[in-house]
């Protein structure tokens, strides 16, 4: 027996880094996965079929886009009916955007606000009374350092972040008595697609090399001066599944190399 064998989780955003990492990890404990997020088509279909290969676990897709309210309620739906329920709800899509807050496009903001913080209201709302009726269930909101503290030219994203942990607390209150959990994890600095385009368009904006940019990015914020791994967030969102966290809730849980320790 595996820790989550029989159950289901829908992990948004998990066609790439950590999102797909919280899918491995999850999958690897027998929990079978709906996948969801952007990308080339046989791109997908691959990750679908090795995820289900290698764990033995059913995979589904389903592309719908956290920043339409009606495509989530429906992917929920089409999750529930195709795998016959969902235990575990991760919501970790996200996107960013980097200016100065008075030349911030308006539509990044909307973007941002919709993707990262309003999708898991829906997603919870969509997934909250299915987990009531079996009296079990599992929310893990992936937010981020930049939910605990800010940083310049991130106004969208840093508010995001903090509403998503405010949404989080308010759900764990109203679910404490039940078998239903929901907390927040934070991380710092994970080297994927996301970071990448910010260590990019450093090195070009300060006409350095790529690696001396990577080293910057990491000596400015994060004291272990290592980047956390979407494997790390994935065995913590699994320890978060566990019966040994039943009474962990509304937390939300740095893996920032030290960053908010400051
Ligand atoms: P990533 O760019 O590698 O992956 C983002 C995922 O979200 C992809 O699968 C993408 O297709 C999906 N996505 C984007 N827009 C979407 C939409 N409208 N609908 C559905 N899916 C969408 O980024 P990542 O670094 O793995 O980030 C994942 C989460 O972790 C984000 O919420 C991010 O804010 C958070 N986070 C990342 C870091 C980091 O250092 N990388 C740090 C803290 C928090």
């Amino acid at each position: 027996m595996r820790a989550l064998d029989g159950k289901v989780a829908i992990v948004t955003g998990s066609t790439s880094g950590i999102g797909l990492g919280i899918a491995r990890a999850l999958a690897a404990q027998g929990c079978a996965i709906v996948l969801n997020g952007f990308g080339e088509a046989p791109t997908i279909a691959r990750l679908r079929d090795e995820l289900a290969t290698e764990y033995g676990v059913r995979v589904v897709y389903d592309g719908a886009d956290m920043a339409r309210p009606e495509q989530i309620a429906a992917m929920v739906a089409h999750a529930t009916a195709e795998l016959g329920r969902v235990d575990v709800l991760v919501n970790n899509a996200g996107i960013q955007h980097v200016a100065p807050v008075h030349e911030f496009p308006v539509e990044r903001w909307d973007a941002i606000l919709a993707i990262n913080l309003s999708a898991a209201f829906h997603a919870i709302r969509a997934v909250l009374p299915q987990m009531l009726e079996r009296n079990w269930g599992r929310i893990v909101n992936i937010a981020s350092a930049h939910g605990l503290v800010a940083s310049v030219h991130k106004a969208a994203y840093v508010a995001a972040k903090h509403g998503l942990l405010g949404l989080t607390k308010v759900v764990a209150l109203e679910t404490a008595t039940t078998g239903v959990t929901c907390n927040a994890i934070c991380p710092g600095w994970v080297l994927t697609p996301l970071v990448q385009k910010q260590i990019d368009d450093r090195a070009a904006r300060e006409g350095i090399p790529l690696a001396e940019a990577k080293r910057a990015l990491l000596a400015e914020k994060q004291p272990s001066q290592e980047f956390v791994t979407p494997d790390q967030i994935g065995a913590l969102t699994v320890f978060l599944c566990s019966e040994a966290a039943a009474q962990i809730r509304g937390a939300t849980l740095p893996v920032d190399g030290g960053w908010t320790a400051q």
